[in-house]
């Protein structure tokens, strides 16, 4: 429907967007999945047309018969596509009546999610979703497209089957031809992707839904999707540059332009830097090490964490602050199981701080010059435990970094060089940081707290949207990690005597990643919740108010599955 059309009869469909009656002519912008046309009804012309179209009302559907037209001098909307043109309507037939929705779907005006949820059919017809929905299916279609140019194939796996251990809890569904016995849905394809592998598949992906029961928050769901991608015969610098290509041909479909190869750091330098092992880069303030210029400190509080093998860190705040804020930032610090915070503010001749008299001028003026603080600036340093400076820093940081420039883009970098494992207090054994199927570095003999493990991930904008490994390919090295989490070998081939099996058989050297499909296509939309672009989410307490899911099931039924349930009083 442009300006090359005008003059032909047209026959069009859609819904009502909005309806102005202007005296004698009443305009009705159309809207179907391509955008908007305007109907004009002219009484002189059509009067029968004219008449229906008084009753009609926003979102009623309809379908109308007439003439395509220039639009006159002065009513032309450069905005529009069809901005030329309108449709002089001869005959109109209303195709579907629609009730007074419960939120306009012609404004882009704020409305409750528990309502934009209970009517996600009308909350799709607004512009901004309607436009998620085409930008999710563009970055699927230019995943499947780039993959399928360099020869991988999409093989599906099964939802109904056993625990995938990703560290979350499983949603487990129960069997009624073995009663008592449960498939757990998957976590991820994970095991299956490398029986692909030993299969002699080579090259494998799939968009593939994966079920983890862990609470809901901004960037995750309790069912979500994945790209998941596997590979044989590679090592990390393989799948870093085959994914390097990817991630430029997904970028693209979105409009931007990536610069190839992606970074990499380390770890540790992302732990050191930044704080956190998944930074945004764009918000500049980076976080510095210290404790060489404090060595010597007469610092008490710095002088005894360094003796017993702690770091002091710090950075620096662009800007000034008042000092309540400061009291703010320690108490958040202390929250966060600092011990405390020292702040200092940089002026002419040293800093203002309450600690500055247990400092030298000598230290001062380094860490000033480390941290490339200017006068007027503020100054937050933590001693602690590494790990505890690092998250406490990483925290700080981000309630003092300013916000990304708009014209910052996109910054997607590679993570690399993980440790195996993490110590977990609580539990009192190691838990593998990425998954126990992971490649181990280093002497297996030594502590595994030691471990380096052959992961990396992929962080964009604040967000890990990929993580993978070399994966394992030996069942001798299978073993010994299992034995470092406290899989003991029985329980091992209980639960995975199938891989332990398949690993024997000629499993080819391998490895892969998987993407969070709702993470990418969010950041690419500019939302702050991955729930902004999933056509039907939960809420976050993983209900569904469109069916009301999870809901309560027939007696009849629980007994044909062998289920009986306790009252919720007994539920411990
Ligand atoms: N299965 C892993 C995950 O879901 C990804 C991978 O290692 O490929 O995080």
């Amino acid at each position: 429907m442009r300006a090359d059309a005008i003059g032909e009869e047209v026959r069009v469909a859609g819904w009502v967007h909005r309806r102005r009656d202007h005296g004698g002519l009443i305009f009705v912008d159309l809207r179907d999945r391509t955008g908007l046309l305007q109907l004009v009804f002219r009484p002189d012309e059509w009067p029968e047309a004219h008449a229906a179209a008084h009753d009609l009302r926003a979102e009623d559907v309809l379908c109308a018969r007439g003439r395509l037209e220039r639009r006159e001098e002065g009513t032309v909307n450069p905005e529009l596509p069809t901005g030329e043109v309108e449709l002089s309507v001869a005959e109109l037939e209303l195709l579907a009546d629609a009730d007074t929705p419960p939120f306009k779907i012609a404004e882009d005006e704020p409305v409750g999610e528990e309502l934009r949820l209970r009517h996600r059919y009308l909350d799709l017809r607004r512009a901004r979703m309607a436009r998620a929905l085409e930008l999710r299916h563009d970055v699927v279609r230019a995943m499947r497209e780039h993959l399928n140019g360099e020869g991988f194939l999409e093989v599906e796996t099964p939802f109904l089957t056993r625990s995938t251990p990703e560290g979350a809890r499983d949603f487990l569904v129960p069997s009624r031809h073995q009663l008592g016995s449960w498939y757990a849905l998957p976590q991820s394809p994970q095991l299956f992707k490398q029986l692909l592998m030993v299969a002699g598949v080579e090259r494998y992906y799939q968009v593939v839904r994966c079920f983890r029961d862990e609470d809901v928050r901004a960037e995750r769901q309790a069912e979500f999707t994945q790209l998941d991608v596997e590979l044989s015969f590679v090592d990390e610098d393989d799948v870093i540059e085959a994914v390097d290509r990817l991630l430029a041909a997904v970028l693209a479909a979105a409009g931007h332009e990536l610069a190839l190869p992606l970074d990499r750091i380390t770890y540790d330098e992302a732990m050191l830097r930044y704080g956190s092992d998944k930074p945004d880069r764009r918000r500049g303030v980076e976080i510095s090490e210290l404790s060489e210029i404090f060595g010597g400190s007469g610092f008490n509080v710095f002088a005894n964490v360094l003796a017993e093998g702690g770091v002091v860190r710090g950075l620096k705040v662009a800007g000034e602050l008042p000092r309540r804020r400061f009291d703010e930032l320690t108490e958040r610090a202390q929250g966060l199981g600092a011990g405390g915070l020292v702040w200092a503010v940089v002026e002419e001749d040293g800093w203002r701080s309450p600690v500055a008299k247990f400092l030298s001028d000598d230290e001062v003026g380094r860490a000033t010059a480390e941290l490339g603080a200017r006068e007027g600036e503020a100054i937050l340093i933590v001693a602690d435990r590494a790990a505890t400076a690092a998250r406490v820093l990483g925290e700080l940081r981000l309630e003092v970094a300013p916000a990304p420039e708009p014209s910052a883009g996109h910054d997607p970098f590679w993570v690399t060089d993980f440790p195996m494992f993490e110590w977990d207090e609580e539990a009192g054994r190691f838990d593998p940081l990425h998954h126990p199927f992971t490649a181990p570095l280093g002497d297996l003999d030594a502590d595994p707290a030691t471990w380096r493990s052959r992961a990396y991930d992929v962080v964009m904008d604040g967000w890990e949207i990929g993580g993978g490994s070399i994966r394992i390919n030996r069942t001798d090295v299978q073993e010994r990690v299992f034995e470092a989490i406290g899989i003991g070998g029985e329980e091992a081939r209980a639960r995975f005597g199938f891989l332990l099996d398949g690993l024997r058989y000629g499993a080819p050297p391998h490895g892969g990643i998987a993407f969070g499909l709702d993470r990418i296509v969010a950041l690419l939309a500019g939302s702050d919740s991955i729930r902004e672009v999933i056509p039907f989410p939960k809420t976050a307490t993983g209900t569904d108010p469109l069916t009301g899911a999870p809901a309560p099931v027939d007696e009849a039924q629980l007994r044909e599955l062998g289920v009986a349930l306790r009252r919720p009083s007994e539920k411990r």
